[in-house]
């Protein structure tokens, strides 16, 4: 098939002014991102993982940045996504994590797409189809370490391993996936590593990887020949607790539409859950959960979570986010600065997409993934 007709629709987002929300997304920092982890992880490879539409900032954008940047190896979530994947980076080594499904194998030849393989009944399947097509593209056999979610067996591959060396399972990466990554002292890392590393000396000449964002920050003995970071690239804190060494890639912003003012003891929003203790002014944005702000960051009389940042000063979120709007309590700002059409920022300036999360009692990967269609997005640095 022509791979251009494979190119989705999400470069073609909504118009500027016509939108509430708007995500900005810088390429040129996420370039930055991969070179920082490139010079962490020194001479190993560093891939990139855009799975999930590129953990929801366009595919196409991320990979187009980094194919230009000398990115060589890509992971997707699925086989939709490698196909959009080809179509702008021709010759890169493409990994799709969800294995190898019935009735998938004509298209791993047709994109020219490496399955990861996840279970002995995957790798039977694949053995089958690749002596049946005669087809030598390559595939990831993953192997799993106390994750327990994908992966082959411990036990199962190391018996596998002698045979990998004769017969030709077109293996060209053996991969394992950390459980607790982001926090460092978690004696999981320890048990895991060991025992990826002894199932490095048995499948040797294959080239292996482990670590995740996170895992990259664990030291040389996770970093073995390939990393595959996801969230860092896109500037997600890969070492809670401790500064983040990543660039801010995303700015979320929405348009007030509203300036009014409330009297003391009067409820902002769905539910009556805040009350202004004085008399508050209030401006209205158009953002909402729809658009990927998390319900659960809700300003409410028994906490405030969220907040957004206008004319500089950070703005509490007071009573519930509702699907497309926003209230924010702007008192402490001088009268005059804020006018109705401004931006209201709830990522960036300052707030982290990780603050967010805290604030929502989530994680940043999923405040990304979440940000809506409904926004315009605009990419710069490309
Ligand atoms: C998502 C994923 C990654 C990337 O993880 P980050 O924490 O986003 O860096 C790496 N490997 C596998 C198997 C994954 O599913």
């Amino acid at each position: 098939m022509d791979l251009a007709e494979a190119l989705p629709q999400t470069i073609d987002t909504p118009s500027g002014p016509e939108t509430g929300g708007t995500l900005t997304i810088d390429l040129a920092a996420i370039e930055a991102n991969w070179r920082v982890l490139c010079r962490e992880i020194r001479t190993a490879e560093c891939a990139a993982v855009v799975k999930a539409n590129g953990y929801g900032l366009g595919l196409e954008a991320v990979v187009g940045k980094l194919d230009a940047a000398g990115c060589k190896t890509f992971f997707v979530a699925d086989l939709v996504e490698a196909r959009r994947l080809r179509a702008v980076a021709r010759d890169a080594v493409i990994y799709v994590l969800s294995g190898f499904l019935p009735e998938c194998g004509a298209a791993f030849i047709d994109i020219a797409a490496r399955p990861v393989i996840n279970s002995m009944t995957e790798l039977a399947e694949w053995d089958a189809f690749v002596a049946q097509r005669n087809w030598r593209g390559g595939a990831a056999l993953h192997v799993d370490t106390g994750m327990n979610r994908l992966g082959i067996p411990p036990e199962e591959a190391a018996a596998l391993a002698p045979r990998a060396q004769t017969e030709n399972h077109g293996i060209t990466l053996l991969m394992s996936h950390l459980a607790c990554a982001e926090t460092p002292a978690h004696p999981l890392n320890a048990v895991q590593i060991h025992a990826f590393t002894e199932m490095r000396g048995l499948f040797r000449g294959i080239p292996a990887s482990l670590a995740n964002s996170s895992g990259i920050f664990l030291g040389d003995s996770a970093h073995c020949d390939l990393a595959r970071p996801g969230a860092a690239l896109y500037g997600i804190n890969p070492t809670p607790g401790r500064p983040n060494p990543m660039q801010a890639v995303v700015q979320l912003t929405g348009r007030i539409l509203q300036i009014r003012n409330v009297e003391k003891g009067a409820t902002v929003g769905y539910g009556a859950t805040w009350t202004a203790k004085h008399a508050a002014r209030i401006a209205v944005a158009a953002l909402g959960y729809a658009d990927g702000v998390p319900r659960a960051a809700s300003g409410a009389d028994c906490g405030q979570l969220g907040v957004a940042h206008v004319a500089g000063k950070s703005c509490p979120i007071v009573g519930r986010i509702s699907m497309d709007l926003i209230c924010l309590d702007i008192s402490d700002l001088p009268d005059g600065v804020l006018h109705r059409g401004d931006a209201a920022t709830f990522i960036g300036d300052g707030i982290s997409i990780d603050d967010v999360a805290a604030a929502a009692g989530t994680i940043g990967y999923e405040v990304l993934t979440h940000v809506g269609p409904r926004c315009h997005r605009i990419y710069r640095g490309a």
